[in-house]
């Protein structure tokens, strides 16, 4: 059984005194929970009073995005190192606002991936089709390249986790059905098997984003193939965050 993780992508929100609070409020709902890791992802400037306000709990904290070279002239980057030290276990790879207005590549995923590893940062690494590539019927094709050329150089899947976030869901309130979302959840698991084999693809964690609330997390949990949310808007309140928990327990 693969344990499902609950991860929640605050954006571009909170301050670090508010991300205090609201880490403040997770921890008391989701403290060393027992039937899923739960991560949270608050915006650089507030991951070391985010990482003092979970202190003595389990609950993972990691950055939204990193830059893979180790140190040097990158004005306003943000290191692999420079994350572990500050108390991250995880980073978020490829989210799809990053490629969208920041120019992200699956060759970039890819390195971001190598400098993530290299720390011990457990990457959340984020596929899905816009609006248009499923209307055109290239939702696999699309997913399929950002698989194969974005996890390239990766022969081990053990500390990567994909997540599933179709582009035409995010923050639109439009989610996934559970049969959308578990095509593609069965169609990424299928393509980890043909390129990584069967144990790689039955340890392997995807999980859904897009748009989950505590209303419909429940109906795609449901699906074997998920194993659990990346979620941003409904991640920014905590009573909402422990609903969401709840449904994969
Ligand atoms: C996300 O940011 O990864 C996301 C899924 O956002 P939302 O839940 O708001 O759609």
């Amino acid at each position: 059984m693969r344990r499902p993780i609950i991860a929640g992508n605050w954006k571009m929100n909170t301050v670090p005194s508010s991300a205090a609070v609201l880490a403040e409020n997770v921890k008391s709902n989701l403290s060393n929970c027992s039937w899923a890791d739960i991560a949270v992802f608050p915006p650089y400037v507030g991951l070391t009073t985010v990482v003092a306000a979970l202190k003595g709990s389990d609950i993972i904290v990691g950055g939204q995005n990193l830059f893979w070279e180790k140190e040097g002239a990158f004005t306003g980057a943000i290191s692999a190192g420079m994350l572990a030290e500050s108390g991250c276990r995880s980073v978020i790879i490829g989210h799809s606002e990053r490629r969208t207005y920041f120019g992200e590549t699956d060759e970039r995923v890819n390195k971001k991936i190598t400098a993530a590893l290299a720390v011990g940062l457990n990457p959340i690494v984020c596929v899905g089709e816009t609006l248009e590539q499923r209307e055109a019927d290239i939702a696999e094709e699309i997913i399929r390249r950002q698989v194969e050329d974005g996890l390239a150089d990766h022969d081990d899947l053990k500390n990567i986790t994909v997540a599933y976030e179709p582009v035409w869901a995010i923050g639109t309130g439009k989610n996934a059905s559970p049969e959308q979302a578990g095509e593609i959840h069965f169609f990424i698991r299928n393509l980890v098997a043909q390129r990584w084999g069967k144990a790689a693809a039955n340890e392997i964690r995807i999980l859904y984003g897009g748009s989950v609330n505590p209303g419909n997390a429940a109906a795609l949990a449901k699906n074997d193939d998920i194993d659990g949310f990346l979620i941003g808007g409904a991640s920014l309140k905590a009573d909402s965050f422990h609903q969401i928990a709840l449904s994969v327990k």
